[in-house]
């Protein structure tokens, strides 16, 4: 008897046995045209779904090499082959009984393609992780059900997901080819010095506040001011152009709802790759940008925000600065020095979500408060110190303050959605009408202190469970008994993301914080065995939840827990 038919079987003599006896189907099976690996088994109908894997054997899917052979393909189309298992699996659950009896589903995925452990290929091998809600009434196990959704349906969406003759040739080609072309764009960017590229057409907007798709009606296409023009070729879609941002600080102004917070938007998340059709697949911004917002009420350990704030009421030190709730000001320069000790090479700021008296402190003002009785440097003057002395570029939105005319390269005004270049006009006005500031930044910008965690303060343990993580959505993470909270960490955009920095936490803890290795060196070796290993480095089952992060992220989750402790 085949192992198919041996686990059909085995199912139907479950029937009407009580819910623990599903843990007895654990283990492999052979099938006709693939294997399937019942890996974790939950223990009642409403738990967690129990964790399911695919193998598709290379002569039976039957991808052409040239789809997976470089990384950026590979990435493309285990991504393309997520969604599809995605849409099948979603049309082919049922409910079949109580709880989550009936669902198969493998990891939801949005508008970014990045690497995951969804969908997995090893030379043409495909490996899928999902989950199945295995069927029960109540607390009895439904065998027939069972049989069906794991021996019919499975092999179904087998067959309709994950061959490569079910599927659509041509879409499939334009994914590997959109997500190579994305990637080759990113490495021309350092050599054709630019920070960031937005392409001629591109749709920044989206449907929604909550919807991250494109805009449908009404949304006016991106086009470069002719003065900012580049092209590159790419090596599928060929000739490209849009709008180059250069390096130095650059400034985005226009009237309210006129698209600044939108351009910046894309250029935030242009450190990822989108899905074609998406309208911001040839955005694309330096891997090394990060978007930096006041968030008060964060905690704060150990870090050196002297060249922002000094002199603090009760002579609180500023080179060791902790708190468990920063205010506005003082959590706007942690994350700007925390991003930095991370190796931050591009700073993007909007005035929404920015402190004013972080961002400016006018002649008025200056006169009213003298710079001994105000501990704030204010953001204007430490930019230009953080592009001469560090390579560090921003970008930064800033409609309410013509004071920054005097320390930007680059002026760009958006007007009606649309982008011109007013640089020479923007020195002119400074020219004219000075702004009379007596620039408070010092001689220099100041260290940034790389710090040195301790192992003791990361505890992932809950009770009896050693590692205990649950994320919800993108903003919080479960860490043991403390919720980490990255509402405001916006460069994260998948809930996958951030179930794998959390465990990646765990995992430095285990391998690298030992109170002596730098913040830095932790971040470049858990980054380092990531890409040598894959994610699954991180855990150590088989984990379909994971897509990848950036070491920035990895810091921020590491820099909110409230339990951190450093040297
Ligand atoms: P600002 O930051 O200048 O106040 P926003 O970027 O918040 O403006 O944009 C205001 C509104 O206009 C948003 O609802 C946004 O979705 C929409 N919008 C932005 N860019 C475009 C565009 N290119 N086409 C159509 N609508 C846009
Ligand atoms: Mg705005």
């Amino acid at each position: 008897m085949t192992d198919q038919n041996q686990l059909r079987s085995r199912l139907l003599d479950l029937d009407n046995r009580s819910y623990k006896a599903y843990k007895g189907i654990q283990g492999r099976y052979e099938f006709d045209d693939f294997s399937l690996s019942i890996d974790r088994v939950q223990g009642d109908p409403f738990a967690a779904p129990s964790q399911l894997r695919v193998f598709v054997p290379p002569e039976i899917a039957q991808f052409p090499p040239q789809l997976y052979q470089s990384p950026s393909r590979r990435v493309a189309l285990e991504d393309y082959l997520t969604r599809q298992f995605s849409q099948v699996a979603r049309k082919l659950s049922e409910r079949r009984g109580t709880g989550k009896s009936g669902t198969i589903a493998i990891a939801r995925v949005g508008q970014e393609i990045l690497s995951r452990t969804t969908v997995l290929l090893h030379d043409g091998e495909v490996e899928a992780r999902f989950t199945v809600g295995l069927p029960a009434r109540g607390r009895s196990i439904l065998g027939r059900q069972a049989a069906t959704m794991l021996c019919e349906v499975i092999p179904e969406i087998v067959e309709t997901a994950l061959l490569f003759e079910a599927l659509d040739a041509d879409k499939i080609q334009t994914w590997v080819e959109t997500n190579e072309d994305a990637d080759f764009l990113r490495s021309e960017l350092k050599k054709q010095n630019l920070v960031a590229f937005v392409a001629n057409n591109a749709i920044l907007p989206r449907k929604s506040g909550v919807d991250d798709r494109p805009l449908a009606a009404n949304a006016v296409p991106f086009q470069s001011p002719p003065e900012l023009e580049v092209s590159f070729t790419c090596p599928n879609g060929g000739k490209i152009t849009g709008m180059g941002i250069p390096p130095g600080v650059t400034l985005i102004v226009g009237g309210g709802y006129h698209g600044k917070s939108t351009l910046l938007r894309g250029i935030e998340v242009g450190v990822y790759n989108h899905i074609p059709g998406d309208g911001r697949e040839f955005v694309i911004t330096n891997p090394d940008a990060v978007k930096i917002r006041a968030e008060d009420g964060r905690s704060i350990v150990g870090t050196n925000i002297s060249p922002f704030i000094n002199h603090l009421p009760q002579n609180r030190s500023t080179e060791k600065f902790s708190t468990t709730n920063a205010s506005g000001s003082t959590s706007q320069a942690a994350n700007i020095i925390e991003a930095l000790e991370a190796g931050a090479q591009v700073l993007l700021l909007d005035e929404d979500t920015s402190a004013t008296n972080f961002m400016i402190r006018d002649r008025r003002m200056q006169q009213l408060i003298a710079k001994e009785k105000e501990p704030i440097t204010p953001f204007i003057d430490k930019i230009p110190q953080l592009y001469s002395e560090y390579g560090v570029s921003t970008i930064l939105v800033m409609g309410g303050s013509g004071d920054y005319f005097d320390v930007a390269d680059t002026v760009i005004a958006l007007d009606n959605f649309s982008p011109y270049e007013v640089t020479a006009k923007a020195k002119e006005i400074a020219e004219q009408y000075k702004s009379d500031r007596a620039p408070e930044g010092g001689s220099s910008f100041g260290d940034i202190t790389p710090r040195i965690p301790k192992p003791d303060g990361i505890d992932p343990s809950q009770g009896k469970k050693a590692v205990k993580l649950k994320v919800r959505d993108v903003d919080e993470v479960r860490f043991g008994g403390e919720d980490i909270d990255l509402s405001a960490v916006e460069q994260i955009v998948d809930p996958n993301q951030l179930r794998a920095i959390a465990s990646a936490l765990v995992y430095a803890k285990t391998a690298y914080i030992d109170s002596k290795r730098p913040l830095p060196d932790i971040l470049d070796r858990v980054m380092a065995d990531i890409t040598a290993q894959g994610l699954d480095v991180l855990s150590r089952y088989p984990e379909g939840n994971f897509a990848q992060f950036r070491r920035f992220e990895l810091a921020a989750a590491l820099n909110r827990l409230r339990t951190l402790d450093v040297v």
